[in-house]
């Protein structure tokens, strides 16, 4: 079944309300201070706003007053076009038990969490409908975590069943999560590590130890620790492959230290002493100016769930403005064969180079099909924000960020 984009539906209706001079209520159901904080900066330009704090799921009661009190205190610092209102509802943590009856063990995401999500929107229906709102709507969809298909679908069933017009939205598809990481340290928000109910506080305690184990194992294969969210894959291959386990057939030539190649392959793995491999980096633009960046799949050895820019390792007799458009297109379906991509320069690290590319497409996130076991999720930021993604979170190097910056600056003058 097609996904329909409810940020278009938004962006839709926002703009008939402008042509018609109208700025109208809404409702807007709150999980936490840190996902509403781009909600709100994004929607207090056209709305006259009224939080609805309303979320019986969250444990224990002492997190939960402190989700309010961060909520409360970031509604006093935004300064916005128009004024937030703020509406606690009861805290029922009972009624959130018997809904998650018999499903306490389901993962994050799964049937418990679209009982949840209708459970508050319900409430915020009513509410809405009860205080004469034009609109009710949720910030649940910011979030990667949570399926915003299924929160705007039951947010339009309770359009039909309450009677108040539900506002649609997909804020992550304008880099929304990212922006309110941005908006979190700008306000130095609190940012809790786990959704809100007991059981994912539990999922996220078990998924934590495990991945310290999985890092403590790494560790003892890896002398330093690379930038490179693939050569800890390239290690693990390459001992599968020296076990006959899981061969594969991925071919490198292997180049000098000039970035020559010297004629030799090697099979995907870690380059001996003096050698290198050939790498690239695609940095896919909108003619808008908003850059592509991918989220790494939660089941990868490495850097999991992390944000980056499509990135993969040169074959065999192929050259890295051939291995750009591959990537690209294995990663997230986006074809390149008739683009024109700027080689933006190459960085020479240990045992590595990477070829960095810049490309402009005219596309939407719509456009992309993942290739689910690399890439889990897709959005479109800013210069600034992939910029801060690069050094804050990628930790590039000096060199890296140095060229990277010209680059970009290239575009935005272009
Ligand atoms: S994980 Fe989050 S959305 Fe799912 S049931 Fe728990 S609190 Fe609700």
């Amino acid at each position: 079944m097609n996904k329909i984009n409810y940020q278009l539906a938004l962006d839709k209706i926002i703009e008939e309300n402008q042509k018609q001079q109208k700025v109208p209520s809404l409702l807007m159901h709150s999980c936490c201070a840190p996902c509403s904080s781009y909600c709100l900066t994004y929607l207090a330009q056209y709305f006259r706003i009224t939080i609805f704090y309303y979320n019986p799921n969250i444990s224990p009661e002492t997190e939960y007053k402190k989700r309010v009190k961060e909520q409360i205190r970031l509604i006093q610092s935004l300064d916005v076009k128009y004024p937030i209102s703020f509406v606690e509802g009861t805290y029922e943590p009972e009624k959130f038990y018997e809904m998650a009856k018999g499903l306490e063990e389901v993962k994050e995401g799964g049937i418990r969490c679209f009982a949840c999500y209708k459970m508050r929107q319900r409430e915020a229906a009513y509410y809405a409908k009860e205080h004469g709102f034009d609109y009710f709507t949720t910030t649940l969809s910011v979030s990667p975590h949570k399926n915003a298909q299924k929160l705007n679908e039951i947010g339009l069933w309770l359009q039909e069943e309450v009677g108040v017009a539900y506002l649609v939205s997909d804020f992550k598809k304008k880099g929304g999560y990212l922006q309110s990481i941005e908006l979190s340290k700008k306000y130095d928000l609190y940012r809790q590590d786990y959704c809100g109910c007991e059981f994912s506080k539990r999922q996220r305690e078990r998924e934590r130890i495990a991945k310290e184990k999985d890092s403590q194992k790494e560790q003892k294969c890896i002398a330093n620790v690379s930038d490179c969210p693939k050569e800890q894959e390239c290690i693990a291959m390459e001992k599968n492959s020296q076990k006959g386990e899981g061969m594969t057939t991925e071919v490198w030539d292997i180049y000098d230290e000039e970035g020559q190649r010297t004629g030799d392959t090697m099979v995907r793995g870690i380059p001996a002493k003096g050698q290198y491999m050939l790498c690239v980096h695609v940095y896919l633009y909108t003619p808008d100016k908003l850059f592509l960046l991918q989220k790494r799949s939660k089941n990868k050895i490495s850097h999991p769930g992390e944000w980056d820019v499509t990135c993969g390792a040169v074959l065999h007799n192929e050259e890295s403005i051939e291995a750009a458009k591959r990537e690209t297109l294995e990663e997230i379906g986006i074809d390149l064969s008739d683009s024109v991509l700027q080689y933006a320069g190459r960085i020479k690290k240990e045992k590595r180079f990477i070829d960095i590319y810049f490309v402009q497409k005219d596309f939407s996130l719509d456009d992309c099909t993942l290739q689910k076991e690399e890439v889990e999720d897709v959005c479109l930021v800013s210069a600034e924000q992939l910029l801060n993604t690069q050094e804050t979170d990628r930790l590039r190097e000096e060199h890296y960020m140095r060229l990277l910056k010209k680059a970009i600056q290239d575009v935005l003058d272009s």
